[in-house]
């Protein structure tokens, strides 16, 4: 373990150029499970160095997203702590000391290369197949060409002094050695030309001073690691313990990208994906309660924390999967909480509705919604009456006349009932099939498109109960008057 072994202390690094990635959550869900299994804690720090690509908006909407999913985190930007501030755009002041203090130290340099030149440099040396990186003329400089530039205010970046030889080392805590050698390291920009650092000095300056113990972080980061465990020893810091978790990929193994899979969080929450089957979902991506338990929650994950337990094989971003966690979540709730989830977003216009006919609507699609964005459309006949084609009313191998007599007779046998429970409607129903000779699924076929105006919809005897008697019997009527016109 670094040098901060005392205390556990994580930090989830997301920067702000676009919509909540699920990427992000996925590693927070880490962060989280390890930093409160060990007592520790977990830090959200916000990465917006790139100045043009980062916006409030986009902050906003991750810190509002981390917490749907369930992330709490015990400093940040919006809830402040003693290692502040957590946003790299308000820490600037800092980078440029500490890259003074590399500059001071000869283990960085001033580089005036023009971008034009650079670019020059990037193709002379792919045509010769050579790494693509700096050819590090600027290093050669001598003290008085360097401040004779600085004196005339050439614009400059200041670059890492890699060492030319030798190899950098470091364990990672779930992959064990990683090495590189030196010669494959690129003398990497530290502060950029318009003064402001880029991601590798912020994020090691930033672990450093806010005594990260360890650095979770997605596998795609593996290269940057070199150059971080390089600044760490030109500062002469202890580094962190590094973790790199096996990046979420798309069927095709690739890493998650929007065109083959939604990335952004806001979109699962529109759906209607409960946080929690969400949270399950990410954590089962890349950790394992045990080999026969997927269904588990944020709490089994911190009791059970271990990282031997980590997949580190590529795990594949499966919607289906998703979806079918989601239907487990719901299904293990009492109408009464489902409906209470579907109206907290809201995910239904329906919110105005008296509570006692949704509870009964959200009873009869309880087995079969899968996203909660699904409720208004599931259960829409229940509140308006829907078009529908005269020959939807038509069951297979029947006809016009069918239909005509089967609803006419339903209508006679309904009308003067008192009872109107599933239980009497069916066996009503039934006794007129059996009565008549009909196919029973005939006759429910008609009656079903009659009272729900779909060919698929909720249980037949228990919508028409919820839907009542009056209503059921001009639907009924309805339909019979659309039936007079078939032939
Ligand atoms: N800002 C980086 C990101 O967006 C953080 C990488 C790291 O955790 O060091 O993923």
């Amino acid at each position: 373990m670094g040098g901060y072994c005392d205390r556990v202390r994580v930090r989830l690094a997301p920067s702000p150029t676009g919509p909540p990635h699920v990427g992000n959550a996925y590693i927070g869900l880490f962060d989280y499970a390890f930093a409160r299994r060990e007592g520790g804690d977990f830090i959200l720090r916000i990465e917006d160095t790139d100045r043009e690509r980062s916006t409030r908006e986009s902050e906003e909407a991750i810190l509002e997203a981390f917490r749907w999913v369930g992330l709490e985190w015990d400093e940040g930007p919006d809830v402040g702590g003693p290692y502040g501030p957590y946003r790299q755009s308000e820490r600037f002041d800092i980078y440029r000391q500490y890259a003074r203090q590399l500059l001071e130290a000869g283990a960085a340099y001033h580089c005036f290369c023009t971008p034009e030149r650079l670019a020059d440099v990037r193709k002379r040396r792919q045509a010769q197949g050579l790494p693509s990186g700096y050819d590090r003329l600027c290093r050669q400089l001598s003290e008085e060409e360097v401040q004779r530039k600085l004196d005339a205010g050439v614009r400059h970046t200041v670059r890492l002094k890699v060492p030319l030889d030798g190899e950098t080392r470091f364990e990672d805590l779930v992959r064990g050695a990683v090495i590189i050698r030196n010669s494959e390291i690129d003398d990497q920009v530290l502060l950029k030309s318009d003064g402001f650092p880029t991601y590798h000095l912020a994020c090691v300056v930033d672990d450093h001073l806010m005594e990260i113990s360890h650095v979770i972080r997605a596998e795609e980061w593996i290269s940057s690691t070199p150059k971080h465990v390089l600044l760490y020893e030109a500062f002469g810091w202890e580094p962190p313990v590094f973790i790199h978790m096996p990046l979420l990929r798309n069927k095709d193994r690739s890493k998650i990208s929007k065109r083959k899979n939604p990335t952004s969080l806001l979109w699962y929450r529109e759906q209607g994906f409960l946080p929690e089957a969400m949270r399950n979902f990410l954590a089962m991506k890349g950790w394992s309660l045990g080999e026969d338990r997927e269904v588990f929650g944020l709490g089994d994950m911190v009791e059970n924390f271990t990282w031997d337990r980590v997949k580190t094989s590529g795990p594949v971003f499966d919607l289906k999967k998703l979806e079918w966690l989601n239907g487990e979540y719901l299904r293990a709730m009492t109408a009464e909480e489902l409906l209470q989830r579907v109206l907290q977003e809201p995910y239904t216009r329906r919110a105005g509705e008296r509570v006692e006919k949704l509870l009964a609507v959200t009873r009869l699609i309880r087995e079969r919604i899968k996203r909660l964005c699904e409720f208004d459309e599931l259960t829409n006949f229940f509140f308006e009456r829907e078009p529908y084609e005269a020959a939807d009313l038509i069951p297979k191998k029947h006809d016009a006349d069918f239909v005509r007599r089967a609803l006419r007779e339903a209508c006679e046998l309904l009308e003067d009932s008192e009872d109107w429970s599933a239980e009497f409607l069916e066996g009503t129903l039934r006794g007129l099939a059996e009565r008549q000779g009909w196919k029973r699924g005939a006759l429910y076929m008609a009656l079903r498109v009659a009272v729900t105006c779909r060919r698929v919809s909720t249980p037949l005897f228990e919508t028409m109960e919820v839907l009542g008697k009056h209503e059921c019997l001009e639907r009924l009527q309805t339909a019979l008057h659309k039936a007079a016109a078939l032939d």
